[in-house]
């Protein structure tokens, strides 16, 4: 258990642990993968080379660090990352090896700063903040085992269907092998899948919004070929675009995600750019069922109407339900003023009198620096944070 000592001797390392950065985490991963190379069938591989999972972990650590009198602060972060920890299957054993790579990684690289007393203190602490997620995590696998249509680890899919809904972004929808129900989930809620690419050296497992509403017998997912075309090619979207057609299977692991839609008899905006439109299109199927009397708008970016996806779904529920919707092309291949499009980047101020800016929600997902200019336009038109919410497609960021 944390004491009062414990508390300040973590306080007091916190410069050392700012000073140090991500490349604390860097050595950490880098420590963890050789010692337990295992482990690279759980953590994105991808996101190891591109150095955005230890810039996200040590976010997150130094984050620990500073609200250790106030965990409190921390629950919002606690619960997306125990949600995120399912979606790859993140199990008890697991903290364990984290814990001993990230106490010898602080020994390491701060020998002489690590006295016995600072060891101790990490060790509780990291224990700690551990069993808080062992626990909520716990509690989210059971809930999902128990639950109709409901599983525990991964479940075999069949593809029955794949469909391209714009230039690079293809559907796919799943249906249990086994016959049975799936489970319900949130609108806004994403699967993990796992799968073994033949151009990749581990098992991988991506987390792909579902989108559209819950039916209780398959799922879909709309996956956006990532860097088509670039040296940097996508690996697991790739796969899945080129590889996998009807009929072959893919493991999944059951719908996961804080960031879901909330009924709170309000009007609400979905704000999406690029395949950020995924989790919005199960928002606006399920709003459209529900028979939502409060307005509903919905907005788009992105680059031409060719990468331009769910244009006929999207039109349907909006104009059956006499429902907004504005879309911006970056750069349109032809504009001919249809689904109320505009050339440029999103500009709400544009359209800002028929938006509920006083009492609205607003669920965004899209590009980090999209999501970021979503943001800041929504505040200047004074709209508050509280009734922003959002979803980042990779390792969290703070906006
Ligand atoms: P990766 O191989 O993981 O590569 C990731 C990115 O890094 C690519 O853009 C690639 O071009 C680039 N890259 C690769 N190698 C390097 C390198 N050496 N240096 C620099 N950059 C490199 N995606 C969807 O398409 N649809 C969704 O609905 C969706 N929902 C998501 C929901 C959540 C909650 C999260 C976390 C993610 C979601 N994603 C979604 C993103 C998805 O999980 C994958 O991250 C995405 O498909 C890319 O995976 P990949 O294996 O194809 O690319």
């Amino acid at each position: 258990m944390l004491n009062n000592n414990h508390i300040e001797i973590i306080k007091s390392t916190i410069p050392l642990l700012e000073s140090a950065g991500p490349a604390l985490t860097q050595h950490f991963y880098q420590r963890m993968f050789s010692h337990n190379p295992e482990l690279k069938d759980i953590f994105n591989m991808t996101h190891q080379k591109t150095g955005r999972q230890s810039v996200a972990l040590f976010e997150a650590v130094a984050a620990y660090a500073k609200n250790i009198e106030n965990l409190g602060a921390l629950a919002t972060a606690v619960e997306r990352i125990a949600h995120k920890h399912t979606s790859f299957n993140i199990k008890a054993e697991h903290y364990q090896i984290v814990g001993h790579h990230l106490i010898e990684t602080l020994r390491e690289l701060a020998p002489e700063a690590f006295t016995k007393e600072v060891e101790e203190a990490w060790t509780e602490a990291y224990l700690f903040l551990a069993q808080i997620f062992i626990d909520r995590e716990e509690e989210l696998y059971q809930l999902r085992e128990k639950a109709t249509g409901g599983w525990r680890g991964t479940r075999r899919f069949v593809v029955s269907e794949k469909r391209p809904e714009s230039e690079l972004v293809m559907s796919f929808v799943l249906t249990p092998e086994d016959g049975g129900k799936v489970l319900d989930y949130q609108v806004g809620q994403y699967l993990g899948i796992q799968v073994t690419p033949s151009k990749a050296d581990n098992v991988e497992i991506r987390q792909y919004s579902l989108s559209q509403a819950p039916n209780g017998s398959h799922y879909r997912i709309s996956v956006k070929k990532e860097g088509k075309g670039t040296e940097q090619q996508g690996l697991v979207s790739h796969y899945l675009h080129d590889e996998v057609e009807v009929g072959h299977a893919v493991d999944v692991l059951p719908p996961a995600g804080d960031f879901f839609y909330q009924e709170s008899g309000k009007p609400v905006v979905l704000i999406s750019a690029g395949v950020g439109c995924t989790p919005m299109q199960a928002m606006l199927q399920k709003l459209a069922e529900e028979n939502k009397t409060d307005p509903v708008t919905y907005l788009h970016a992105c680059e031409n109407e060719l990468q331009h996806s769910f244009i006929d779904e999207v039109e349907t529920i909006v104009a059956a339900k006499g429902w907004q919707q504005n879309v911006w092309y970056r750069s349109p291949v032809n504009l001919d003023g249809s689904n109320n499009s505009s050339v440029g980047l999103m500009d709400l101020a544009q359209i800002k009198d028929t938006l509920p800016i006083h009492f609205g929600e607003f669920y965004t997902c899209g590009p980090v620096a999209f999501m970021e200019n979503v943001v800041k336009q929504l505040e200047a038109l004074g709209v508050g944070r509280d009734r922003i919410h959002y979803e980042v497609f990779g390792p969290h960021a703070n906006l």
